[in-house]
């Protein structure tokens, strides 16, 4: 809500006193689209998103999009017509029909056209006049993503139209399936705020008693998810909480059906900061739990005026795992992939998953960064660029992605594959996220992948946590100069209680990370 996420920008918030530069009288009008194209997509889909328009209504004209390929121009209109547009959101979604040889990365251009207050305006991606004027690009791949066989990759953090408030803004679930399908994901971790999803309709200072938003979210959901082949959106909740020193924190939560509620850092009601519901008391009856951004969003405002805190050794306690990998690789990135690995070492079975935050977002998110005064844009915290591979042996639903996410057959990736598993001396294979008894010899397997989308593979390292020495051995550090690569070793861990996990760096400087396997727990 304040300062680090990412979202589709509300630009009419007006407090009194208080002049809001990024004030325009006319709704919020934005394309998106996805920022990379999945090779067996033929139709694009693009959506339109118009905001406030009860307040401003429009005539919409025309919609073309411009690829600037310089082969040959392509130049298409989505939408032509006379469309009176006065609803608080509108959102609608157009095709383009790719031809199948369309390869590569492009400038893409799109004009939209239409009325307001008898004025005729054309503009070119959004009508943000204090929003930046960069060049927007697709690509429409060449390759599928680096994966195999039953690994489903996909975004566990990501915000809908159900999170709505001063600020922010995102994509109707139905939408955001279409546009995470041409992209390449298979699956959408649906985490609205819980201080949004328990508000009355459309009114996000009036709380309902009776949920019928988050009733309405969990039905909406189901409806797409039932008419899905390819795709599974997972209902959840970013719930702000309690944790062990009484801070506001996030957690996403996963397959539960009873709200819970946590307004404790929203803005819903001044000075109240109060954390609404404790961590511990509710974490572990919820199927799938994970720490979201734990090192991030309590910089000295939030922590001030949202009560913001820090996740504790002791908040960790209660989940299944830590969502580090925020679509960024910063700070917090760093901390929070420390704090993962120390509480590896104190012998917890603690596993990660990787997002973006995205709220809508597919190929840019625009931020308010000051507010009422300076909005930017990231083309980091899109959906789906960061992932969450899950492994399922046959084509997941709803509660096999649950059931695979919380046994922890996943790794994380910002572009290639990577799989490690362990063979015993009489042949079972264990998968990431397995427990293994022994004492005996048997064989670590781990294979690796990348595209030239995500660039060769550079490095493979291979951690071992020794748990009595509380640190990490590298079990193998090599270097690759190749798109795929497979390495078997010969390990006996003599019945040692240890982990093993691996990591792999590809020339664009693109990772991916295995959760471990874990040997005498
Ligand atoms: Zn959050
Ligand atoms: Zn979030």
């Amino acid at each position: 809500m304040f300062l680090p996420f990412f979202l589709y920008a509300e630009i009419h918030h007006k407090y009194k006193l208080i002049p809001n530069f990024l004030y325009q009288k006319e709704p919020e009008i934005f394309m998106d689209f996805p920022r990379r194209v999945n090779p067996d997509v033929k139709k694009v889909p693009f959506v339109i998103n118009i905001k406030d328009a009860n307040k401003f209504p429009i005539v919409l004209k025309n919609i073309t999009i411009k690829i600037l390929n310089p082969g040959k121009k392509i130049q298409k209109t989505l939408f032509e017509g006379r469309e009176k547009i006065n609803t608080r959101l509108y959102q609608n979604i157009f095709y383009f029909k790719k031809s199948n040889n369309l390869e590569g990365e492009f400038p893409i251009v799109i004009e939209i056209h239409y009325y307001i207050n008898k004025k005729e305006k054309i503009v070119t991606n959004h009508n943000y006049k204090k929003g930046p004027k960069s060049l927007w690009y697709i690509r429409f791949s060449k390759d599928h993503l680096p994966a195999e066989k039953n690994w489903y990759p996909g975004d566990i953090h990501f915000h809908t139209s159900y999170s709505e408030d001063d600020v922010e803004f995102g994509q109707s679930p139905k939408f955001s399936k279409e546009l995470g399908l041409a992209s390449g994901i298979y699956f959408l971790g649906l985490t609205d705020h819980s201080y949004d999803l328990d508000d009355k309709d459309g009114k996000y200072y009036e709380k309902d008693p009776d949920l019928k938003k988050w009733k309405k979210f969990k039905r909406d959901v189901s409806r797409i998810n039932s008419k899905s082949v390819n795709f599974v959106l997972l209902p959840g909740e970013e719930v702000s909480t309690g944790n062990s020193k009484n801070k506001n924190v996030h957690a996403l939560l996963f397959g539960h059906d009873k709200f819970i509620p946590g307004t404790g850092d929203s803005t819903d009601q001044p000075f109240k900061n109060k954390p609404d519901s404790k961590l511990e008391k509710f974490a572990s009856s919820i199927p799938l739990s994970i720490a979201a951004h734990p090192f991030e969003g309590y910089s000295f405002l939030p922590a001030l005026f949202l009560r913001r805190g820090k996740w504790q050794n002791e908040d960790f306690e209660h989940v299944d795992g830590i969502q580090f990998y925020n679509g960024l690789k910063n700070q917090g990135y760093f901390k929070g992939k420390e704090k993962w690995i120390e509480l590896l070492l104190k012998g917890k079975k603690i596993f990660t998953y990787a997002g973006t935050d995205a709220h809508g977002d597919f190929n840019r998110a625009f931020k308010v960064k000051i507010p009422f005064l300076k909005l930017v844009e990231s083309t980091k915290q899109i959906a789906g660029r960061v992932k969450t591979y899950v492994y399922s042996s046959k084509k997941p639903n709803k509660k096999l992605l649950i059931k695979g996410l919380k046994n922890g057959n996943v790794f994380i990736s910002d572009g290639p594959f990577i799989n490690i598993y362990y063979k015993s001396i009489n042949d079972n294979k264990y998968i990431i996220g397995k427990s293994i008894n022994t004492n005996k010899p048997g064989k670590l397997v781990v294979k690796t992948k990348s595209s030239g989308e995500f660039g060769k593979l550079k490095q493979l390292r291979i951690y071992k946590g020794n748990l009595k020495e509380k640190k990490e051995e590298i079990l193998l550090n090599k270097n690759i100069n190749s798109f795929e690569n497979r390495e078997i070793i010969n390990y006996n861990c003599n019945g040692e209680r240890v982990y093993i996990r691996a990591e792999v760096l590809t020339l664009k400087n693109k990772e991916a990370l295995t959760n471990p396997l874990f040997f005498n727990y």
